[in-house]
This record gives structure tokens, sequence and C-alpha cells, in this order.
């Protein structure tokens, strides 16, 4: 499944790549549809009969993973917070899935999950439980997956990509591309930038998956070691998570304008300007920069109707 690299421009004399994790070939792709892809494998190959998962009603995850259960004819159970509970582009795909959708105040979340899972044991099924964004060992293997698909092509294209960025909202996806790099014992510095998380919390999650998935994987690398790896930018969150601000709106313009590349504002937007803004700051210069386009097509919609709405109001 891998996914294309393309250069798109200079900018501070560096060169800035991006890796289309959108155009993953299943339901508008992005990296939930990298990672359900290793679930449904388990699923597949184990005994289970119908899918138990949270996430908003914005959710790329449960978008994907509705679409994945409904090509199996599988029952899909998403537990959803009321506080973000507005349709979406998201939510009608879902709807479109028939996924049976429980609405719940936030603090009841963690027990309508419970709860759901009980039932459906009570009565004889066999769920199979995803935590939310596709949190947990397997979404992290996804992203070592994606490391070695950017080794790959360093190799056939002659280059060394010094920098990787991407969006970074549970972890999941930066555990998986900095476990690549340790595993490796590769040079290059990986940069999340958080869309919501503050720091300590958001880097110290993303460590501990680190952790998780090294010792699911048998491998032993200090904690020191890891911790020096994780680099949590959370410079860009403007005011949490999804709100975006004047600028990165008119970024995200622009990439559509003139690259004719959809970004959201939740995610990739926010963090292509986060990272632009990171490289001047830091003053960084002549070299190969990836950036990892995650996804978020249906959100990219969402804001432009919005703004749309707006405009004729
Ligand atoms: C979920 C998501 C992210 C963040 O990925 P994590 O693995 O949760 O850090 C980034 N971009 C898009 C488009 C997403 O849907």
């Amino acid at each position: 499944m891998e996914t294309i690299i393309q250069k798109l421009f200079e900018y501070q004399n560096n060169q800035i790549y991006l890796k289309r994790e959108d155009l993953i070939p299943f339901c508008f792709g992005g990296n939930k549809a990298r990672k359900a892809k290793l679930f449904f494998e388990e699923i597949d190959s184990g005994n289970y009969d119908c899918i138990v998962t949270y996430g908003s009603s914005s959710s790329n995850h449960c978008r994907v993973i509705a679409n994945m259960a409904a090509a199996r004819k599988m029952p899909c159970y998403i537990i959803s917070p009321l506080e973000s509970s507005e349709p979406t582009f998201n939510s009608i795909l879902m709807e479109m899935f028939h996924v049976k959708m429980k609405t719940v105040p936030v603090k009841d979340v963690h027990d309508a999950i419970q709860n759901t899972l009980k039932k459906l044991r009570e009565q004889g099924a066999r769920p199979y439980f995803i935590a939310g964004g596709g949190h947990g060992n397997l979404g992290t293997k996804a992203y070592v997956e994606c490391y070695s698909e950017i080794k790959d092509y360093e190799i056939r294209e002659k280059l060394h990509f010094e920098y990787v960025f991407h969006a970074s909202g549970t972890g999941t996806t930066q555990a998986g591309l900095v476990s690549g790099k340790l595993l490796n014992q590769d040079d290059r510095t990986i940069i999340g930038i958080s869309i919501a998380r503050r720091n300590p919390y958001g880097g110290s999650v993303v460590e501990e998956s680190i952790l998780q998935y090294l010792q699911y994987c048998n491998c032993k690398i200090s904690r020191k070691t890891i911790h020096e790896n994780t680099i949590f930018v959370d410079d860009y969150i403007s005011d949490g998570y999804g709100k975006s601000n004047a600028a990165v709106d008119k970024l995200i313009q622009k990439m559509m304008y003139k690259y004719g590349i959809p970004m959201d504002q939740t995610y990739v937007g926010k963090a292509f300007y986060g990272m632009l803004q990171y490289i001047e700051k830091e003053k960084i210069s002549n070299k190969n920069i990836l950036f990892l386009h995650t996804g978020g097509t249906p959100l990219f919609f969402d804001s432009i109707m919005t703004a749309e709405m707006e405009r004729t109001k």
C-alpha cells in the first residue's frame, strides 16, 4: 500500500516533500485507513462478528472503520461524545454505513464502551474493540511500516530526509515513525506538530506508546533514548482541537489553489502551517524535509462548506 512522495516547493532553501497518505485507496484514505488495515487483518483472521470503537462526529477513524465493517456486513457500534456530535461529512458517511451510534456525555464514554461490550458478549456476540483514533500497538505498527516506505524511497531516489514532520493527535502516528527510526538507528529528526494536546502530557503519551510497542516486539531501547527522540511541538495549537486561525486558513486556500492539495483545518493544514513556522523559527536550511499528509479530506469539505454558508448568509 505504498503511498507516493511528491516534491512540493523550496522553502528557506529547504526542499519540501509531501507523502500522500491522504491518497491511500480506501474511503478517502488518511492515516486512519493505514491503521485500520492492520486492525481488520486481525479481525478477519480471528473469531469476531462485530466492531466497537469510539470517536466524535468528525472522526476520520470512525468513518474508515465504519466502511470496513460495512464491507464485511459486520455491525459497527460507535460510542460518541455528545459535546462534539454536530453533523459533518464524516458522520453522514457513518450513517450511510449504518453504524449503530450511541451518543453520551463525554464523561460517560468509558462506561458506555464497557456496557456495550458487556451487553454484546451477554448476547453471545464476539465484539472486537478498537481504541479511538486506532491508538495501540497495531496503530503504531502501521506507522513503522510507513517509515520503511520512506526509507525505500530514499534508497531509490538517492536522497536523505533530515526532517519528517506531521500532525500529531493521539500520538500513534508519531510513535510508529519514531519507533521505525529507533529500530533502524537512523539519523534524522521527526517532529510531531500537536493539533490539540499540550506538553508534558502530549509528548509523554507518544513516549508511552513507543515503549509499549518496543516491548511488544521485544526490543530493548532505554526510556532516555525514547525521550530524546520524541519531539512533540505544542506551539501551533491555536485555540485547541478543531480550531483554526486566519493564517492557517489562508495557507489551506493557497495549497488548494496553487497545488490542488486539500488540507483540513483540524490536522493537516494546522500542522503544515506549524511546520513552516518551525522551519523559520529554528532557521533550518539546506535540508530535505518530508511532510506526511495524514488525510482528513472530508474535514476539508466541512470547512469549505461552512465558509460558503458564511459567505452567502
Ligand atoms: C487522526 C489524524 C491525525 C493524528 O494521528 P494520530 O496518530 O492520532 O496522532 C492526523 N491527521 C489526520 C487527518 C487524522 O485524521
